[in-house]
This record gives C-alpha cells, structure tokens and sequence, in this order.
C-alpha cells in the first residue's frame, strides 16, 4: 500500500519526505515495491521533478545503498571527468590516461551504452581480455600504483543507481534532469573523487538537447557536488553531430589510440585538450587553463598518454598491442560505403538516428541481456556544413552481414542530408562552461 500511495503523491506533484522516500526506497529493495512500482515512481518523476530537498534526499539513498570508496592512500587530488551522453564520445579513453600520466590521479568508474549513447565500458571492452569489473580493492591499488584505472560501476557502489539505470532505459524514463543528475551524481561521489569535471551534450544527440534543459543540468550536478564538498566545473558541448569520425566500440578505440599518438580528428583532439586543462587545474597541476592546454598537448605528441594506457590496459588484463597495432582490434567482415548523390553541403545530421542505427547494427544493447559486437559500426567523415562532390564518401558502415549494412545505410542516408544550400551553422564544439 505504502508504495500506491507515495507513487500517487508524487504524481499529482507533491513533494515526498526524506523519511518517505527511505520508507519506499526500502520496500523496493526488501521486493515490497515491484519494480512497476518503480517505474510508475520514475515516469511521475519525469513529468513532475523533484524538490531541492527531495533531489537531496534521493541522491543520499542512492549513496547510501553501497560504500563510498575511501582513496585516501592515493596521493593527489582526484579527479574524475563524466560526460552526460552522445554519439561518437570516446574522450574519456584518451582523457584519463592523459591527465593521469601529467600526475593527477583519475579514478573512473563508467557506464554501458544507455538509449542511442555509447559507454566507456563498453568501448573499453572490446579490447581484448579487457577487464572492466576490477574489485574496490584493486582499483584502489591500481589508482596507487599507476594513477587511474577505468571501472565499471562495481556492485557495492551505488547499487540503487545501477538498478534504477537499468529500469529507466526500458522504461522511456532517462530525459529526466533530477533522475539525470542524481545518477550521474551519486556514482561520482561514491568513487572516492575530490573534484569533476563534467562534459553536458546539448544537441539532437544529447538526452537533453536544448540548451536551457542542459545548463539546467549542469547547474543541478553542480550544486549536488558542492553541497557534499566536491569542486565541479561543467562544459557545455556539442552534439549535433558525432564527436570524431568512428562510432562503435573497437572503431572507436582505434580512433582513441590515433588520437594519443598525436593524431586523431581535430574536434576529439580539441575537446579532450580542454577538458584535460579543467582537470589539470582541477587537480592543482597546472596553474591556468592554457597552461594545462599546452602540457596536455605535449604529452599527446611525446608518446607519454599512450604509453600510459598501455600501462591501463596491461594492468587490467588486456592486449596492449593495440596501441602500437589497432589491426588486432576486432574488425567487421562486410563494409560499405554511403556516398553523396549530388555536389552539395552536408545538411543538419539526425545523431539520435545515427546512434540508434549503431545500435541496431550491434554496437549497444536492443535489451538489457543483448550482448555487443565489438567490431561494428560506422566512420562518418561528414559534418554539418561541409561541402561534398557527388561520389564523395560521407560515412563507411562496418557490419556483421550485408542484409545489417544495407539497413544501417538507408538509416544513414537519411539521418546525414546532402542539400543544395549550407544549413545553419552547427553549434560551437564548446558552446559554454559553468562553475559554482
Ligand atoms: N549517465 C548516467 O550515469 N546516468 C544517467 O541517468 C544518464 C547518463
């Protein structure tokens, strides 16, 4: 009963008590609220919000329900970097083992694709022999010895978050900005951080497209992490297009190790430079932005990022090879290409639809117990706004059979236009950036 009538209040925009939500949230994991219980809870939250109090509340509950890891034996200021969500987003790879080797320790713990976005584990996974679940205690000593390592979320953090993240994607309950920021939130604090940097996608790609929706977000993540002590900047970024080339996980670490090599696409290069700077000054070593720009683009060009996520990917159990050799990722059997049918300018891409169309072709989870192919996927050379020849090629589709290339292609050649006109200009890469 307890559950009817708390899910009740909530939906006709009452504020629940934090003695209320700890009743229910209790009986959900006793099995006394069912889990379409929760999913009626979930949906009256994404249609009535939650309340400052309340929104503190539930992130507790959600904190709560696992440990919070205690890195006090890694020296240094820790600091994590999360993104909310796109297509394409690979930073993380390279970010993490950059900042790490410049001497700030990054202690990551990431998420699996959710919806039509990609997830670091999973791209991480596709690397041979790659282990994701590492125990709090090697992670800890994993931090201690080589300065990050990247995790999935481990059972005992957040176990609610991990949950509620399951149900919300089946359930059409994720493009919530108090559901958002709490799960984001309560992972990050968990893990044992001292600051974060945030990357909040606005764009058609982005779980919130609009910007006012976005900077709302950003701004709720922000105060969540003040008000547990944690210094957060936030930067706003685009996603209305596909961040680098590649789209699927094995072709995404490929471009990864490009891009720690000193090469790479110029966006993903640019946009991991500026997030690096943040958590260089963030974690105290670097005494301005462009000072952090400049150390992090000497250590992309030296070789000292790659060699440090060989060390990651060494001391995880996985093939290290593939970064002085992305042959020996796994690669798809069937490729074909989509090419432009007129002289024109790539027009305003449907990212959501590319996502989607990678998912549909195995890169992400159809179910909550789909497994992934590794090796599939897209690299999309086009942009919004460049010009093209006729027979120039605007994306390569990598697949496990031709019957999945032909599908993928005909979602593609609708979701990236070839018109006769410039469309309007596409969104800076770094449309803004936010602090407390
Ligand atoms: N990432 C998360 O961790 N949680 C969400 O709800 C959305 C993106």
């Amino acid at each position: 009963m307890i559950g009817a009538s708390l899910i009740a209040k909530k939906r006709n925009g009452e504020a629940l008590s934090a003695s209320e939500l700890e009743q229910f949230f209790s009986a959900y994991s006793r099995g006394a609220v069912t889990e379409y219980q929760m999913a009626a809870w979930l949906m009256a939250v994404y249609f009535r919000g939650l309340e400052p109090a309340e929104l503190a509340a539930f992130v507790e509950t959600l904190l709560r329900s696992g440990i919070t890891v205690d890195l006090a034996t890694v020296p240094g200021t820790k600091v994590d970097k999360h993104s909310t969500g796109g297509v394409g987003d690979k930073v993380s790879l390279v970010l993490a083992p950059l900042v790490a080797a410049l001497g700030v320790p990054v202690p990551m713990m990431s998420g699996r694709g959710l919806g039509h976005s990609g997830g670091t584990v999973d791209k991480l996974e596709s690397i041979p022999g790659f282990r994701t679940d590492l125990t709090v205690a090697e992670y800890r000593t994993q931090l201690e010895r080589i300065g990050c390592a990247l995790i999935s979320q481990t059972a005992e953090v957040a176990p609610l978050d991990r949950r509620l993240y399951a149900l919300r994607d089946v359930t059409a309950t994720v493009e919530s900005i108090p559901l958002i920021a709490a799960s984001i939130m309560s992972k990050k604090l968990a893990e044992g951080i001292d600051a974060l940097l945030l990357d909040v996608k606005l764009g058609n790609g982005a779980f919130l497209p609009e910007r006012d929706r976005a900077e709302q977000l950003a701004r709720t993540m922000i105060q969540i992490g003040q008000a547990h002590g944690k210094r957060v900047v936030a930067l706003l970024t685009a996603m209305d297009r596909p961040l680098g080339q590649a789209v699927g996980n094995a072709l995404e670490v490929a471009e990864c190790v490009a891009t720690l090599r000193g090469a790479g696409p110029e966006d993903l290069r640019t946009l991991t430079l500026a997030q690096a700077a943040e958590m260089l000054v963030l974690g105290g070593a670097a005494p301005d932005l462009e000072a952090g720009r400049v150390a992090a683009a000497g250590a992309l060009d030296d070789g000292r990022a790659a060699a440090r996520f060989q060390a990651i990917i060494e001391a995880q159990g996985g093939d290290a090879s593939v970064v002085d050799d992305p042959a020996r990722l796994p690669a798809a059997p069937v490729r074909r290409e989509l090419v432009a049918d007129r002289d024109g300018w790539v027009g305003a891409m449907d990212v959501r639809a590319v996502g989607i169309a990678a998912v549909a072709l195995g890169a992400g989870r159809r179910t909550l117990d789909s497994s992934i192919d590794p090796a599939v996927g897209f690299v999309i050379p086009a942009k919004p706004g460049m010009p093209v020849s006729r027979g120039g090629v605007l994306a390569t589709v990598h697949a496990g059979s031709a019957a999945a290339a032909a599908e993928a292609l005909g979602v593609l050649s609708r979701a990236i236009p070839v018109q006769d006109v410039p469309p309007p200009a596409a969104l800076p890469l770094i449309a803004g950036r936010m602090t407390e």
